[in-house]
């Protein structure tokens, strides 16, 4: 092998992430190499982002011919693509239209857009949002104020206004809300928490939104931008409590990489935005499209929600039984492959001794690992991320770095 390559120093990238010394060069599947030609288990999948893994042997030469064809038109055009996704989209959540944009952020800002008009369409000329302790929505200036993490917040005040903050799951807690706010024109919540830690939204918490939301005539809006996408073992995480949003905002896994996001309407909130009311310039590019196509496709195909369900249930088992009586591990928590590991302390030493040992991971609200693999993960790979990560956690917790809580 040659010389290790070292990992570049950046001085012209702007410094806005505390990244680890490794240099990624390419990918297959659920595994990727270095720069160094070292190979690494993706636990990660580009966080929630590759659903096919890396260069899948059906959607690389899609995509070749896409680009040859063309990548980028303008919305002054009809683009043929954006109607297929969109009505790919409809018949999977039984919601009536989409918009398109290009990320996450993007996805909500357009629905905290349509909750704001939904409200001046009716005469409420101050419309407030009701959203959630633990929340993230992305780091734009509306969606930062959206989310609940002070540290996203600090620096970057004043914020928006118009939002309020209840704790998850305490529906008491939402219907005071709403009687202390009568200008609230939206529920907005993360229909399992991704940034947050992998903190889901109970079905009976969910079902009781859905009954008030109706009763108050106001929409629920479920960011399901990392849980959405068949990750949790259906298309929407929401469609385990057989429910459905006014509102749902994607983004990540719809494009397996290409970058892209989706808000899907129901009745309530369809017309909402008229001609002239919001628009993107690269929203919508037939290259995105594309991509969103050709992984839904792909993913009925492959019965890839159900490979998502199946290994997601043996990865959590073998995470169970290898942490079982563990001292410092809280909870194993989550749902088909969206993971978390809660441990008792701060825990984000583990990202460089999981990298050390061959494995992509994340660490997210401090001392909560979290696993969101491509759903093409296999039962024997699922079987190899817990091989390497149980003793990872149990040295670390009983090590002098690990320290006490
Ligand atoms: C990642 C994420 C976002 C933000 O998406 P970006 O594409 O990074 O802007 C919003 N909501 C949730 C639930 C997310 O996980």
């Amino acid at each position: 092998m040659n010389a290790p390559v070292a990992a570049p120093s950046e001085p012209h990238v702007m410094q806005t992430y505390g990244r680890l010394p490794i240099a990624l060069s390419h990918g297959q599947g659920c595994w990727v190499w270095d720069v160094n030609g070292r190979r690494y288990l993706d636990g990660l999948g580009g966080i929630a982002v590759n659903t096919l893994g890396h260069a899948h042997p059906r959607l690389v030469p899609a995509l070749q011919e896409q680009v040859a064809r063309m990548m980028h038109c303008s919305n002054y055009y009809h683009v043929p693509l954006q109607e297929q996704l969109a009505a790919k989209l409809c018949e999977l959540s039984g919601l009536d239209v989409a918009f398109f944009c290009n990320s996450g952020l993007e996805a909500n800002e357009a629905a905290l857009k349509i909750a704001r008009k939904y409200g001046h369409d009716r005469g409420n000329h101050n419309p407030e949002v009701l959203v959630f302790e633990g929340a993230f929505h992305g780091r734009s200036i509306a969606t930062l104020s959206a989310t609940a993490n002070p540290k996203i917040h600090a620096g970057f005040g004043p914020l928006v206004g118009g939002f309020v903050r209840v704790p998850l799951n305490d529906i008491n807690a939402v219907e005071a809300a709403l009687k202390a706010h009568p200008d609230i024109t939206a529920i907005f919540l993360e229909t399992i928490q991704g940034e947050g830690g992998v903190n889901p939204a109970r079905i009976e918490f969910l079902q009781a939104l859905r009954r008030v939301a109706d009763a108050h005539d106001i929409l629920l809006m479920l960011d399901e931008v990392q849980c959405g996408i068949g990750r949790t073992g259906k298309w929407f995480a929401h469609q385990w409590a057989g429910i459905q949003p006014d509102v749902m905002p994607l983004a990540k896994g719809l494009g397996s990489g290409v970058p892209i996001g989706a808000v899907v309407c129901g009745p309530r909130a369809a017309k909402v935005m008229q001609p002239g009311n919001h628009g993107t310039t690269f929203g919508g590019n037939p290259l995105a499209m594309r991509a969103g196509v050709e992984t839904l496709k792909i993913m009925v195909e492959d019965d890839l929600m159900a490979n998502a369900a199946q290994v997601g249930a043996e990865l959590k088992a073998a995470l169970q039984q290898g942490l079982a009586n563990v001292a410092g591990v809280v909870e194993v928590r989550g749902q088909g492959l969206m993971l978390g590991i809660e441990l008792d302390r701060p825990c984000g030493a583990l990202l460089a001794r999981a990298a050390e040992a061959g494995l992509m991971i994340s660490v997210t609200a401090e001392r909560v690992v979290r696993l969101v693999p491509a759903l093409i993960l296999s039962s024997d790979e699922a079987a190899q991320i817990a091989a390497i990560l149980c003793p990872l956690i149990k040295a670390f917790l009983s090590d002098a770095e690990g320290g006490q809580p």
